[in-house]
C-alpha cells in the first residue's frame, strides 16, 4: 500500500501514519523526521536544512526530493510506505510522480486531513505547554511564530498539492477535527476502498494488456505466415481449388473420350 497523508502541520498526520504503519507493516516516510535527523547528525543537507527549518519556511524542493528517491529504495520499503510530510509543492509532487512511475510503482490514494487552523494553533499551544512540564524538548518551530509561518507556507504552497492529487481522482478528505481513534477508522475505510478499486483498476488493465497482446500476436501471425501478395491460407486453398477443378476437367474429358471410343 503506498498513501500520502496531506495536512497542514498539527492536523495529526504523524499520529496517523504510525498507526497506518503498526496495521499494515508499511514504513512511514516523513521528511520532516529525516530533516531533523539530518540536521541532528550535521550532515550537509542538515546543515543546508536547518536555517530554513527554523523559520518555519519550505526546504528546497531538490533537497527533499533526493532524500524521498534514496529512501523509497530501500529494502523495508518494498511492502509499501504513508508518505507524510510529502510532497509540500507542486513540483515536489510531479517529481513524485516520476519517481514512481520509473519504478513502476503507483500510489493508492491521498488522504486529506482537513483541520480548522484557530483550532489547530490552540491544538499546538497545548502540546507544547504539555512537553515543556513534562520536561521535554521542544521543537524549535514548534512555537505559535513559527507555526503561523508553517501555516502560511501550507496554505499558498501545500494547498496546491490537495487540487493537484483531486484532479487526478486520487484525493480523499477526512474530517480531522475528530478524534484520533475516529480519523484512524476514517482512513482505514478509505485506503482499503481505495486498495479495492486499485486492484480492479490493475486488473482490468491487465485484461487490456492481455487483449492487446492476443491481438498483437494474431497480427504477428498473420504477418509471419502470410506470403506476398496476400494470406497463404486463402492462396493455398485456392490453388488446391484450381488442381481440383483442372483433375476433374481432365477426368470428365477422359470419360467423354472412352465414351466416343
Ligand atoms: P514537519 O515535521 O513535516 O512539519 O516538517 C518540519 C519542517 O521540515 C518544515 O517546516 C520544513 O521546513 C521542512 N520540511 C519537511 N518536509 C518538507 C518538504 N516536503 N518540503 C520542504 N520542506 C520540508
Amino acid at each position: 500500500m503506498r498513501l500520502i497523508l496531506l495536512g497542514p502541520p498539527g492536523a495529526g498526520k504523524g499520529t496517523q501514519a504510525q498507526r497506518l504503519v503498526a496495521k499494515h507493516g508499511i514504513v512511514q516516510l516523513s521528511t520532516g523526521d529525516m530533516l531533523r535527523a539530518a540536521v541532528a547528525a550535521g550532515t550537509p543537507v542538515g546543515l543546508r536544512a536547518k536555517t530554513v527549518m527554523d523559520r518555519g519556511e519550505l526546504v528546497p524542493d531538490d533537497v527533499v526530493v533526493a532524500i524521498i528517491a534514496e529512501r523509497i529504495d530501500q529494502p523495508d520499503a518494498k511492502r509499501g510506505f504513508v508518505l507524510d510530510g510529502f510532497p509540500r509543492t507542486v513540483p515536489q509532487a510531479e517529481a513524485l510522480d516520476r519517481l514512481l512511475m520509473e519504478r513502476g510503482l503507483k500510489l493508492d490514494a491521498v488522504i486529506e486531513l482537513k483541520v480548522d487552523e484557530g483550532i489547530l494553533l490552540r491544538r499546538i499551544e497545548k502540546r507544547v505547554a504539555e512537553m515543556t512540564a513534562r520536561g521535554e524538548t521542544v521543537r524549535a518551530d514548534d512555537n505559535p511564530e513559527v507555526l503561523k509561518g508553517r501555516l502560511a507556507a501550507y496554505r499558498t504552497q501545500t494547498a496546491p498539492v490537495v487540487d493537484y492529487y483531486a484532479a487526478k481522482s486520487l484525493l480523499r478528505s477526512v474530517d480531522g477535527m475528530a478524534s484520533i481513534d475516529e480519523v484512524t477508522a476514517a482512513i482505514d475505510r478509505l485506503s482499503s476502498s481505495a486498495r479495492v478499486s486499485g486492484a480492479g483498476r490493475a486488473a482490468k488493465s491487465s485484461r487490456r494488456k492481455g487483449k492487446s497482446s492476443k491481438k498483437a500476436k494474431r497480427t504477428n501471425r498473420t504477418k509471419r505466415t502470410a506470403p506476398k501478395g496476400g494470406p497463404r491460407r486463402k492462396r493455398s486453398a485456392g490453388v488446391k481449388r484450381s488442381k481440383n477443378i483442372s483433375a476433374q476437367r481432365k477426368n470428365r474429358t477422359r470419360r467423354r473420350l472412352t465414351r466416343v471410343r
